[in-house]
């Protein structure tokens, strides 16, 4: 059969998003309240999410109906392709059978702006006129810039400083999408002030950046905040992504033996494996599941399992994740994204009951593999989707050892179109691999607020 790219019509696209919370084997942990300790209620997120958000994050409905209007604009790019990367296989000379899920297709060029169309319509819905939120390299920014410019509805973004500088394009993006973008931290907010204050060269961090675009949106009765990852419904919108995969390798009566996706926030990650897991959960799915990060923001593998803060400033609930502490900066050598300090508690949960396995990689290895898939796939990996290529090369290549047929599966998160430079590094051979140091894990790990680590 020719397999190579398998495509579902319109028609096949999924009608409702997948969700994971009534199908997990223990309820999840609810986000605290940091001044009561209480779980919080659906009334103190009002302030800065639409109803229809608020609802999905607590939901125990297995199944959400996608609306109309936001199917109408994931047709203008889904279903998006699964291809069998034949020619990685054969440079490999695996018995493997290795295929990604090409999310790298949609506008923006990543999986965000599965979520991003949704959060633009709901708020649109009830009556919001602007969106603030945060970005790091921009991915996140620019998937919302589209998103919000589909639904008529103004963007503020709050871009980290280092790439706001070091990565034009991507902000030239929002641009022609119609947002409007600062460096981070900036004058506009006094979480951004107090930290020029402190140290006026700061060159910020996706925490300061949530901190600005949370506190945006908590002082303007027509704006609301919208997160790229992390969040319950942030994942549920993604989740798109594994039930299309579902339907292409029934196709090709496929099964897969190992799932693999990167993991910055989770949302990619969860999104494709989510739908595998609840077949996973139920008995109808035996496979690996591999979440997989760098080296240099070890969360899952490193990280305390303990309620923490999504932000450096302390504005957001508490979540129980796997963290490096709010307090945690990321390494400034480090090129390929991936950088926040907690993860999806969801996913969390998931690698605390065993389910999900963590895995970290150094970045020379993923750019290396990076390259290998675009020499021989030609499609040139986003730094952050070269980790989970890294891990299908090895699991691929354990195949050829071993001699099984295994049917690796996994997430091209996004195109590298705009993180070239990154590229240039490592063919210059100007890329250190970093370990963060356990001593400074430690440190960051002091300032949590002292919480329970589960309820
Ligand atoms: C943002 C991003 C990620 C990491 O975010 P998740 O929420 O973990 O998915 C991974 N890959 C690409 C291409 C991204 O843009």
């Amino acid at each position: 059969m020719d397999d190579t790219k398998i495509l579902l019509t319109e028609k096949e696209l999924p009608e409702a998003w997948y969700n994971i919370n009534p199908r997990l084997p223990s309820p999840p942990a609810p986000p605290l309240n940091p001044q009561t300790g209480k779980p919080v209620q659906p009334e103190e997120l009002a302030a800065i999410f639409p109803q229809g958000l608020i609802a999905q994050e607590m939901s125990m409905e297995p199944w959400i109906e996608i609306p109309s209007e936001v199917h109408e604009v994931y047709r203008l790019w889904r279903p998006t392709p699964l291809c069998r990367a034949r020619h990685l296989e054969e440079a490999l000379g695996t018995p493997a059978r290795i295929y990604y899920k090409n999310e790298s297709v949609s506008p923006p060029g990543s999986h965000k702006p599965n979520t991003a169309v949704a959060q633009a319509y709901f708020n649109k819905k009830e009556g919001i006129k602007r969106l603030a939120t945060e970005t790091g390299a921009g991915q996140w920014g620019s998937a919302l810039s589209f998103a919000c410019r589909l639904f008529d509805l103004e963007c503020t973004v709050y871009m980290v400083k280092v790439s706001y500088e070091q990565k034009p394009f991507r902000k030239s993006l929002m641009h022609i999408w119609g947002a409007e973008v600062y460096p981070s931290p900036s004058t506009r907010t006094q979480s951004g002030r107090k930290i020029l204050e402190k140290n006026p060269q700061s060159t910020g961090s996706l925490g300061i950046a949530i901190s600005e675009a949370v506190e945006d949106a908590a002082t303007h009765e027509d704006t609301n905040y919208a997160l790229g990852s992390v969040l319950n419904h942030v994942l549920l919108h993604q989740t798109i992504i594994g039930l299309e995969v579902q339907k292409q390798l029934a196709l090709v009566e496929e099964s897969p033996d190992i799932l693999i996706g990167c993991v910055g926030g989770g949302s990619n990650f969860a999104g494709f494996a989510f739908p595998f897991i609840g077949d996973i959960l139920e008995g109808r799915l035996e496979a690996e599941v591999i979440a997989v990060e760098p080296t240099s923001c070890p969360t899952l593998t490193k990280g305390l399992y303990q309620y923490d803060f999504g932000d450096t400033a302390g504005l957001t609930p508490l979540l129980l994740m796997h963290t490096l502490g709010h307090a945690f900066e990321p390494p400034a050598i480090h090129a390929g994204g991936l950088r926040y300090h907690g993860d999806a508690p969801l996913v969390c949960q998931l690698v605390k009951e065993g389910v999900i396995k963590p895995r970290a990689y150094p970045q020379n290895p993923c750019f290396e593999a990076a390259v290998l898939f675009a020499r021989t796939e030609g499609i040139v990996p986003a730094p952050e989707t070269s980790h989970a290529i890294r891990a299908a090369i090895d699991e691929a290549l354990k195949c050829k050892e071993t001699g099984e047929e295994k049917v690796i599966v996994f997430n091209f998160s996004g195109h590298g179109h705009f993180d070239l430079a990154s590229y240039d590094a490592y063919l210059a051979g100007e890329l250190e691999d970093f370990e963060y140091p356990e001593e400074k894990i430690r440190e960051a790990l002091e300032h949590l607020p002292k919480f329970p680590t589960g309820l």
